[in-house]
């Protein structure tokens, strides 16, 4: 079986296996009350420690995610001579990337940086990010919790890995790196570099993201050098030789097609070349090197994410979730088989990468705005209305009551911009009496606010925005079904009938009183009056919300990064609760723990070097 299914660099084998039934995976819309809940892996799942009788499929690397870390990591282990398989759960490549900005933070001397007269060095990064006396202006020690062996790791490949990108199909903006859209990527050199399309690169774009320059060109690259793809396959096991002890052999993944309401067919990827066509309930596949988990973290987990957060229950939505699903699999079966979290501290911190407040209200599904133009369209169902100026809404609580100034945003944003402008000195413990302290807290006063709240979990629910007519005309939004989601959007005629129509919404813990949410309006009209917010001091509070129809719109803050994962080396090796590598498991990215910092850069650069070392396995 292995021999004849083996999947080299040049061969590409189709296997239709037995009992072709579609299992609903990423199917349809789920009830709301399961929208947020982990696709806990089904009771199929097999013991990690008994080996399956045959595998299906064979390659030297497997890689779990077609994502940041997933790509490069394929191409570099492909470049390397091995052959590769990357599975992905979802109908196309991407993961998160996909869906991303496409700002990539990465230092070190790039050539970029280099032809910008930016001076910076894998030392300069190293020192960055592991410096304890850096402080953001709410209090939060950015890289003080950061591994320094993992920050090492990163700052001696991301110049390479900047190189890299540009010579496997990555176009990127030629100007001089900057800070814009950056978080967490040290103060010493500007180091943000911004994706743009190549000439002939693919350019299907389900979010209509900048990432899609930067996931497609990646993706034309990996194709063309023989990579191959299993996409619709959820990985939820991985086999090691023995439950605690051995290398790690390989993995079983289930079908998991995206079918959208109203449809009964899966959604097809946008490439098939190189695809592998496999149309079975479940497979095996064979790593003859080495295993890389690029699952993209485990915010999209309520349970996973409580054990950093507890006050995250389900009602907070992931961003992004519709393109990946962040349900900590990756972790999970890693520590199955022994490997141990690291560097978790990372994760509870107050930083803007973590959550978020978005101007999208309306829709559950709130971070991105998914246009009908999507493929995933009828997935999410509505698009959501943008929020140009928060002077137009208040936002409540579930109890009805107002909790902070609307127009500030959550945590601050990293502390390349402001704080250090002039006078930072690394590793110089005054360097915080230089911070003016400015705590923002949107999101502690919103998770705080568990008003009402009832048994088990006493959470503090979900957030509302609440305005009248008026602001309806002065923000121009069209109301139809599909700017907004019927389940995240209500209107009445009065306050307490739109109180009534909230408390029904299930992701909401407690009833919303209309006595309550009528008091709080007429306690901010009398302060447009006296032109003054004396309860949260949003400046000027401008207009008053007196002339029905009235409005409520979901404007729950969104969970974003991931910060804490599955302990590495500086090869990217998983390891265990002794410190001992696991062999042949790799990992990178938002599974992986020890980093701080936001996003694409520490991804695509611990992709790249998992890719290396996992197809140097023997
Ligand atoms: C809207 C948005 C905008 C962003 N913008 C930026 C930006 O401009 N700059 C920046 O630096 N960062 C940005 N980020 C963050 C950045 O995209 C992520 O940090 C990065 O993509 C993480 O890489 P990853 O490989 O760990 O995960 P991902 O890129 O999410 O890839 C994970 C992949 O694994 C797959 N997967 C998960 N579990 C399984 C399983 N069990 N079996 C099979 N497949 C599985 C997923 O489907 C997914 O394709 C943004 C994120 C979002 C959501």
């Amino acid at each position: 079986m292995d021999k004849k299914n083996e999947i080299s660099r040049h061969e590409f084998v189709k296997i239709v296996g037995a009992g072709a039934a579609i299992v609903a995976g990423t199917a349809l819309v789920p009830p709301l009350s399961a929208q947020t809940k982990t696709p806990v892996p089904g009771s199929t799942k097999p013991a990690p420690g008994k080996l399956p009788r045959k595998w299906d499929l064979t390659a030297d690397v497997v890689i779990i995610g077609a994502g940041a870390v997933g790509l490069p990591a394929a191409i570099k282990a492909a470049d390397a001579g091995a052959s590769v398989i990357v599975i992905d759960t979802n109908y196309d490549i991407g993961g998160h990337a996909i869906t991303s900005g496409g700002n990539v933070p990465l230092g070190g001397g790039t050539s970029f940086q280099k032809k910008y007269g930016i001076v910076d060095s894998a030392d300069t990064v190293f020192k960055d990010l592991t410096d304890w006396s850096v402080v953001e202006v709410n209090g939060m020690p950015e890289y003080r919790y950061n591994d320094p062996a993992v920050q090492r790791a990163l700052a001696d490949n991301m110049a390479p890995t900047f190189e890299f990108l540009l010579a496997n199909g990555v176009g990127f903006e030629d100007k001089a790196p900057d800070n814009s859209g950056g978080h967490a990527i040290g103060i010493s050199a500007k180091r943000e570099h911004h994706c743009v399309w190549t000439k002939g690169q693919s350019a299907e774009s389900p979010a209509g993201a900048g990432g899609t320059k930067l996931m497609r060109g990646l993706e034309d690259s990996a194709r063309k050098k023989g990579v191959k793809f299993l996409l619709n396959y959820h990985m939820d096991t991985i086999f090691r030789e023995k439950l605690d002890s051995g290398r790690v052999v390989g993995l079983q993944a289930r079908y998991t097609p995206t079918i959208l309401p109203g449809s009964t067919s899966p959604l097809k990827s946008f490439r098939s070349d190189g695809n592998i066509d496999l149309s079975a309930k479940s497979v095996t596949i064979k790593a003859k090197k080495a295993i890389v988990i690029g699952t993209g973290g485990s915010t999209g987990n309520v349970s996973f994410r409580r054990m950093f957060d507890a006050r995250l229950t389900e009602e907070y939505a992931l961003a992004a979730d519709e393109y990946s699903p962040q349900d900590g699999s990756g972790e999970l079966a890693a520590m199955a088989i022994g490997a141990t979290l690291w560097g978790t501290a990372n994760q509870t911190f107050e930083r803007n990468g973590y959550l978020r407040k978005r101007p999208i209200i309306g829709t559950r599904t709130n971070y991105i705005g998914w246009t009908p133009a999507s493929p995933l369209f009828p997935k999410v169902g509505a698009s959501g209305l943008n929020v140009r100026n928060w002077q137009d809404a208040i936002i409540v609580n579930q109890a009805g009551k107002r909790f902070y100034n609307e127009m500030d945003d959550g945590y601050p944003n990293g502390t390349t911009e402001g704080f250090f402008k002039e006078g930072y000195v690394h590793g110089d413990w005054r360097n915080a009496q230089k911070i003016t302290y400015k705590p923002k807290n949107y999101i502690d006063a919103a998770l705080a606010m568990n008003e009402g709240s009832v048994a088990p979990e006493y959470s503090a629910g979900p957030q509302w925005a609440i305005f009248d007519a008026e602001a309806v005309n002065r923000e121009k939004w069209v109301i139809d079904g599909k700017t907004v989601h019927p389940d995240y959007f209500f209107s009445a005629p009065t306050l307490a009938e739109l109180a009534a129509k909230i408390s029904a919404c299930p992701y909401q813990k407690a009833r919303m009183s209309g006595e309550i949410l009528q008091a709080t309006v007429k306690e901010y009209n009398s302060m447009v009056d006296a032109g003054a917010d004396t309860a949260f001091d949003k400046p000027s509070p401008k207009y008053k919300i007196e002339n029905g129809p009235f409005y409520a719109a979901w404007a729950t803050f969104a969970v974003h990064d991931t910060y804490a994962g599955l302990r590495i080396n500086m090869k990217g090796q998983v390891m265990d609760m002794d410190g001992q590598v696991i062999q042949s498991l790799y990992s990178g990215g938002e599974s992986a723990g020890g980093c701080s910092q936001h996003g694409l850069g520490r991804s695509l650069t611990q992709g790249f070097i998992a890719g290396k070392e996992a197809a140097s396995e023997k």
